[in-house]
C-alpha cells in the first residue's frame, strides 16, 4: 500500500481527534524516518519528546528484546527482578529517594495531584475536601477529566463538564500571582517549568526559583511537570536545575520510555511518598519487568552520552543561526536546549509552513496555529544538523 492508502484507513477507522501532517512513518533510526515509499524526512518533533535517545536506539532495543524471552508482566501483585534497579537508577539519576511507576504521563500527573491531596489532609492536617492547588494558564497536564479541569486551552476544556474542582489558575510567569494565591488550604503549586504544548513559553529568569522560596516558606508542595522537559530536552538533566529549584515531587513521562513504550513515574523523597500505603494507588500495568528493563536503559542512554550537554551545545547553535538568517516573517525563536519555538505574526497560520518543511524532508508541527516546535531527537549528529538547519532556513525564509 501507498501513503495516501494509510491515511486514507485512518481517515475511515479512527476518531479525528488529531490533524495529523499528511506523512505516513514506516521506519525510523536515530532522529529520521522513512515513509512507504522510502522518502526521507529529519523528525523534529521526537514524538512530542518521547524520543530524546533517537528511534530504534541500540542500547535500549537490547534491553526490550532481551526482556521480551524473560517475563513482561506480572502486575504488583507479586515483585520482579527488573522494577527495583529500574527505580534505582531512576531515583539516583533525579537525586530523589523514591519513585512511582505508572504508564502515560497523565497518569504521573494524576499521582502527583493525589499525594498532594493526601498530604494536605494526612501532613498539614486539612480537612479532606478542603484542598487547593495552584496551577499556570496555558498549561498543558494531558488529557484525564482532571488534567482537562486545570486546562485554560478551549480545544481541551470545552463541554467536558462538569470539571474535577479545586484548582486555582494563576498567570504562568508571575510567582506574585502565586503568592497570591496561597491560602491555608492550599497544598500544591503545580506547573511546568517550560510550558511545551502553549509553544515553549519560557518563563521570566528567577521564576522557579521564586517559586521554590514560597512554597517552602508557605509550606505547601512544590510540583513540577517535567514530562516533556524532562530527560535532557532542555540542556540539563531537568529544566529546574537551570535555576536550582528542585521540587517536591517531579513528573515524569515521555523520554523514560526511550521511543519504545509508555513508562511514567513519580519521584519524591520519603516524607512525601509515604502519603500512600498499600492499597491506595496501584496501576496494573505500572512498574511491570518490561517497563524496567527498557526505563533503566533509556536513562543509561542519557547517562553515557551526555545528552544534556549535546541538548544544550546544540541548541545554542539551532538557535543563533535561525536568528542570524534574519527571517522577516519570525516574531521570536525561543526556547532551552533543544526544545525550541518559532514563532510568527499573530494570526499566521503555520500549517502551510509544515506542509513546505515535510516537502523538503522536515517533519515537526505547528501549535497555536502560528507557532512551529522544533525538537530533534539529542542523537543528531552535528552535520546532521548543519543539513536540517540548511533546510529549515530555506523553507521558513519563503514562508
Ligand atoms: C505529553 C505531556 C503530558 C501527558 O503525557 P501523556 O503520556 O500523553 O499522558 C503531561 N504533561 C506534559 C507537560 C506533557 O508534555
Amino acid at each position: 500500500m501507498k501513503s495516501q492508502d494509510y491515511i486514507a484507513l485512518d481517515n475511515q477507522y479512527c476518531a479525528h481527534n488529531y490533524h495529523p501532517i499528511p506523512v505516513v512513518i514506516s521506519k525510523a533510526r536515530g532522529c529520521k524516518v522513512w515513509d512507504p515509499e522510502g522518502r526521507e524526512y529529519y523528525d523534529f518533533l521526537s514524538a512530542y519528546s518521547a524520543v530524546n535517545q533517537g528511534h530504534l536506539h541500540p542500547h535500549i532495543v537490547e534491553a526490550a528484546q532481551d526482556q521480551l524471552t524473560r517475563v513482561t508482566l506480572t502486575s504488583r501483585a507479586f515483585h520482579n527482578d527488573r522494577m527495583g534497579p529500574f527505580l534505582r537508577k531512576l531515583c539516583a539519576y533525579t537525586g530523589y529517594e523514591q519513585a512511582l511507576p505508572m504508564n502515560t504521563g497523565v497518569e504521573a500527573v494524576e499521582t502527583a495531584l493525589k499525594a498532594a491531596r493526601r498530604w494536605g489532609v494526612e501532613k498539614k492536617g486539612l480537612r479532606n475536601g478542603a484542598q487547593k492547588i495552584v496551577c499556570a494558564s496555558g498549561n498543558f497536564h494531558g488529557r484525564t477529566l482532571t488534567a482537562v479541569s486545570m486546562s485554560s486551552d478551549p480545544d481541551s476544556y470545552v463541554n467536558y463538564g462538569p470539571y474535577v474542582p479545586g484548582f486555582v489558575k494563576v498567570p504562568f510567569g508571575s510567582a506574585d500571582a502565586v503568592r497570591e494565591a496561597i491560602d491555608r488550604d492550599t497544598v500544591a503549586v503545580f506547573v511546568e517549568p517550560i510550558q511545551g504544548e502553549a509553544g515553549v513559553v519560557v518563563p521570566p529568569e528567577g521564576y522557579l526559583s521564586e517559586l521554590r522560596q514560597i512554597c517552602s516558606s508557605a509550606g505547601v508542595l512544590l510540583m513540577f511537570d517535567e514530562i516533556q522537559t524532562g530527560f535532557c530536552r532542555t540542556g540539563r538533566r531537568f529544566a529546574w536545575q537551570y535555576e536550582g529549584a528542585r521540587p517536591d515531587i517531579m513528573c515524569l513521562g515521555k523520554a523514560l520510555g526511550g521511543g519504545i513504550m509508555p513508562i511514567s513515574a513519580i519521584v519524591a523523597d520519603r516524607t512525601v511518598m509515604d502519603v500512600f500505603t498499600p492499597g491506595t494507588h496501584g496501576s496494573t500495568f505500572g512498574g511491570n519487568p518490561l517497563a524496567g528493563a527498557v526505563g533503566l536503559a533509556a536513562i543509561e542512554v542519557l547517562e553515557t552520552e551526555r545528552l544534556d550537554e549535546r541538548a544544550f551545545a546544540l541548541g545554542e547553535r539551532f538557535r543563533t543561526e535561525l536568528s542570524d538568517a534574519r527571517l522577516d516573517k519570525i516574531r521570536v525563536i525561543r526556547g532551552k536546549g533543544l526544545l525550541n519555538a518559532v514563532v510568527f505574526d499573530e494570526g499566521f497560520d503555520a500549517f502551510p509552513t509544515c506542509l513546505a518543511l515535510k516537502e523538503k524532508g522536515i517533519l515537526a508541527k505547528q501549535t497555536h496555529g502560528n507557532i512551529i516546535r522544533f525538537a530533534p531527537p539529542l542523537v543528531i549528529t552535528d552535520a546532521e544538523m548543519s543539513e536540517a538547519l540548511e533546510k529549515i532556513i530555506s523553507v521558513l525564509r519563503t514562508a
